[in-house]
């Protein structure tokens, strides 16, 4: 019968993947933890019109994107294609706001787009989602951006560059809009199709379209960078200041709008040369309306998603702290007795241990611990056994060494030894 596999751009993941991944998400949340932000999880599946009226029906992702399907009782609903929304409805459903003036929270888990796959593109996808409610200030998002280069930092992320840019608010956006248009009303023959039915009705999309010849096009257009009202203009400046204070580095990309369009002023992205063509693995920003817009009082916002793919991906790897490890090697009827205590001794004292559950012969079992890249091996024979003794072989030096074959002075001695 044939093999019946992952459906594209779905993944398995395992091996040095996956332990990057645990080591992104520790150190994630180490800093997310020492600057007060709550842990929470939010369903994958929602109603359909959640993500349409907050992300927004001119976008990519509610446009050609999602996992849209009609479920067993006739609703629409999706998969999330990104958290924001998940946890603005969480937000409200839950009353927060009611109860604290500022909620700093996070959440972490798979994220699904209906997108070509590729390098860095996935169809189901993880990301860490970081979200700041009850704030217009741009000491927030200086302090996001500060707290990202801290977790780089820890995981040795190095080699990336930070652009900033502000999108303004709907005031700067109306009297720009205008201009937009203009713009590319004479250019419409190099736009591509999605670019011109969508220059009426949402033109700051055309900046995020990502044909070769829009991009060229949009080169000579004017920015929006330019329009800021003095408000926006003034967040602007404060928020490049607290960054300096912060001691974090930034490049001004006026070219930068996100592909959401609920983003109001800052938006940021952490960009890598090592990434190819997918070159963002962070990216986020702020979005002063969205909580009203989707029903709240109002409540600036502002936010971030890590792509753990991504960032994965520019992660050195190699910085899950592994103590040495054990394995338990042993032949014959009267050491097999001492498997289960001997395991007990150690895996309770924290002490990690792995053995072969057949006892073969103690040439296949030296090749068993090998391939587990074992440190040291406990050798217990006919022999050991006569003399109370446990032969413990350093698989580096190849040294060796007694120990007492009594579990717990066994587990002391081995403690011992590894100091
Ligand atoms: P891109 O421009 O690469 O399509 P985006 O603007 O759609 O990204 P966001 O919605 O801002 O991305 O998501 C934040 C991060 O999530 C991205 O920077 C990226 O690291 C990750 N991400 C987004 N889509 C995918 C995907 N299909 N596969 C893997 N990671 C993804
Ligand atoms: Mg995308």
């Amino acid at each position: 019968m044939a093999k019946i596999q992952t459906l594209r751009g779905f993944r398995d993941i395992w091996g040095e993947e996956i332990e990057k991944f645990r080591e992104i998400e520790r150190i994630s949340r180490k800093h997310l933890d020492l600057l007060g932000y709550m842990e929470m999880e939010i369903p994958v599946l929602e109603k359909t019109e959640l993500f349409v009226r907050s992300i927004g029906d001119t976008t990519d992702i509610v446009e050609k994107e999602m996992f849209t399907f009609t479920d067993l009782g006739g609703d629409s609903v999706t998969l999330r294609p990104e958290a924001t929304a998940g946890v603005v409805r969480s937000y409200l459903q839950a009353g927060l706001f009611v109860k604290e003036r500022v909620s700093k929270l996070f959440t972490l888990g798979p994220m699904f787009r209906h997108e070509k796959p590729q390098k860095g593109r996935f169809r189901q996808f993880r990301q860490i989602d970081v979200e700041v409610f009850g704030s217009d200030s741009a000491l927030i998002d200086a302090e996001l951006l500060w707290m990202i280069s801290l977790i780089l930092k820890d995981l040795g992320v190095a080699g990336y560059t930070i652009e900033v840019n502000s999108v303004g608010c709907p005031e700067c956006r109306l009297d720009f809009r205008n201009k937009v248009i203009t713009y590319f009303e004479g250019k419409k023959e190099h736009l591509c199709e999605d670019c011109v039915r969508r220059l009426y009705r949402n033109p700051l999309r055309i900046f995020d379209c990502k044909h070769a010849h829009c991009i060229e096009v949009s080169r000579q257009s004017p920015f929006l960078f330019e329009s800021l009202c003095n408000p926006c203009r003034t967040h602007f400046d404060e928020f490049l200041a607290s960054l300096a204070g912060f001691g974090v580095e930034t490049t001004i990309n006026k070219r930068l709008v996100r592909g959401l369009d609920y983003y109001t002023r800052t938006v940021f992205e952490f960009t890598s040369g090592e990434l190819g063509a997918q070159q963002t693995f962070i990216a986020g920003g702020r979005y002063d309306n969205l909580v009203e817009e989707m029903g709240g009082p109002k409540t600036p916002g502002t936010g971030f998603a890590i792509g753990v793919e991504r960032l994965a991906m520019v992660s050195p790897g190699g910085m899950a702290h592994k103590g040495p490890r054990f394995f338990f090697a042993y032949m014959g009827e009267r050491a097999a007795k001492y498997v289960a205590s001997v395991a007990r001794a150690f895996v309770e004292s924290g002490m990690p241990l792995r053995y072969d559950y057949h006892g073969k012969s103690l040439k296949s079992q030296m090749r068993y611990a090998d391939s587990l890249k074992s440190d040291f091996v406990l050798i217990l024979g006919d022999d050991e056994i006569e003399k109370g003794i446990v032969t413990l072989r350093n698989m580096g030096t190849k040294e060796q060494h007694e120990l007492p074959l009594d579990p717990a002075a066994l587990t002391a001695a081995a403690t011992e030894l590894i100091k």
